[in-house]
């Protein structure tokens, strides 16, 4: 008879304990979660599996499993589970240990995972946002510091797009850097636990760049933004809409921000082609877009927060320090970001710069915990999208065309 030793990574398991799965060991593999769950496939059923490797601590199968992350926390594994394992929230901190394991620094990721360290961040930012309008009011605005005599109000009086550019454009490309690292180690890692056929084996398979795009990528979006899998979730399909709101509120907030970089700092401050489009009367399409999506952040917030809350008191769901994070987190950005517009309006001045400081603090401390903190799932769930459409492809000979020049290639 064949054996096989396998070799528990003991801190692995301890991790996922401390993150709010420290049920795990209760499971006695009965499957009654697997068939409830309303996501799992017939073809690679979960939570089941996750919760035996889990209790094994083998660590590099459950960081090969895309099924963690098509897991939206619905909770009715959970409810139906004999043992009380608690399989939802067990997945839930295996995806927290997850977004930690693939993120460098892992200071960052320590300091994101706790509420002091969050509010440190924010400390921190306030302190950053001070010293670059220090620097330009000293050296270019010569306004008084740290708030303008000037009124009326106008935020850019106190420090100019310029100065906010150089601060929040550094983070993102640190960001970005931190995720391409760390998407591309995950993309790695579920390649090798999919069971591609053996020509796909290679180090980094992936397709195309622009089958990529067009196959993948834009159907994963489109089933995202659709909430379709959220709304299968039997004990908390009513969390889609809180969700749905939170996703097209970022979408909005991106947009509007965008433009404002490209009309604002690109081709007036920098290239001077244009006049100040900034601040933007009320009625402007661009403001009101703003406040749509502003108001739509603290709704979505707050309808999160709600079924969370009821779920909680049901005993379906547990909520760790990083769900509650998160969520306070972007209700901050939303909260000073409507705050700071309402005491410019009404000419408070007393307390509009302060929120303004603190609504920039807020932001740049969201931007910069996105590769660390829960907020994480954003890109790592949206890649499993796009991994599971593409795997099915490969395993039914769909995806060949072309994708055998980059299979097995280092990109
Ligand atoms: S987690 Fe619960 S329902 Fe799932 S296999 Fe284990 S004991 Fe059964
Ligand atoms: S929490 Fe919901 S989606 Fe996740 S495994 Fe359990 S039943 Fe499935």
């Amino acid at each position: 008879m064949q054996t096989q030793s396998i070799q528990p990574d003991l801190s692995f398991i301890r991790n996922v304990m401390q993150s709010g799965g420290d049920t795990v060991k209760r499971c006695y593999q009965c499957a009654t979660c697997s068939v409830v769950c309303p996501l799992s496939t017939d073809e690679s059923p979960f939570p089941r599996k996750e919760m035996l490797w889990t209790q094994w601590g083998l660590a590099g199968k459950v960081a090969g499993d895309v099924d963690v992350w098509l897991c939206h926390q619905c909770g009715d594994c959970t409810t139906y589970c004999p043992r009380d394992a608690r399989p939802g929230d067990v997945l839930s901190a295996i995806r927290l240990n997850a977004i930690r394991y693939y993120a460098e620094p892992k200071f960052l990721a320590d300091m994101f995972s706790s509420p002091m360290g969050v509010i440190g961040a924010v400390f921190l930012g306030i302190i950053l946002v001070l010293a670059v309008a220090g620097v330009w009011a000293a050296l270019v605005s010569h306004h008084a510091f740290p708030f303008p005599e000037e009124t009326p109000i106008e935020f850019h009086n106190f420090m100019s797009v310029i100065p906010i550019d150089v601060l929040f454009l550094s983070t993102v490309v640190f960001v970005l850097y931190v995720l391409y690292n760390g998407v591309k180690n995950f993309w790695m890692d579920i390649s090798a636990g999919a069971n591609l056929p053996k020509s796909y084996s290679g180090t980094y398979p992936v397709p195309p760049i622009g089958t990529l795009v067009t196959g993948y990528i834009i159907p994963a979006v489109q089933e995202i933004i659709a909430h379709s899998r959220f709304k299968k979730c039997g004990q908390t399909a009513d969390r889609a809409t809180g969700h749905l709101y939170l996703v097209l509120s970022f979408i909005i907030l991106f947009i509007v921000t965008n433009f404002v970089f490209i009309a604002e700092d690109l081709f007036h401050a920098a290239l001077h082609i244009i006049g100040p489009v900034t601040p933007m009367p009320q009625w402007h399409p661009v403001k009101l877009a703003a406040n749509i999506g502003g108001i739509m952040l603290i709704v979505g917030v707050f309808m999160i927060k709600g079924v969370r809350d009821r779920l909680t008191e049901k005993g379906t769901l547990k909520s760790s320090d990083q769900d509650w994070i998160l969520i306070w987190l972007i209700f901050a950005v939303g909260a000073t970001g409507l705050g700071s517009e309402i005491f410019r309006l009404t000419q408070v001045k007393q307390l509009a710069y302060p929120v303004y400081i603190l609504h920039l603090a807020c932001v740049w401390v969201l931007f910069l915990s996105l590769p660390f903190s829960k907020f994480g799932h954003l890109v790592y769930r949206s890649t499993a999208y796009v991994f599971e459409k593409w795997a099915a492809d490969v395993k039914s000979g769909k995806a060949g065309f072309g994708l055998e020049k980059s299979v097995g290639s280092e990109h």
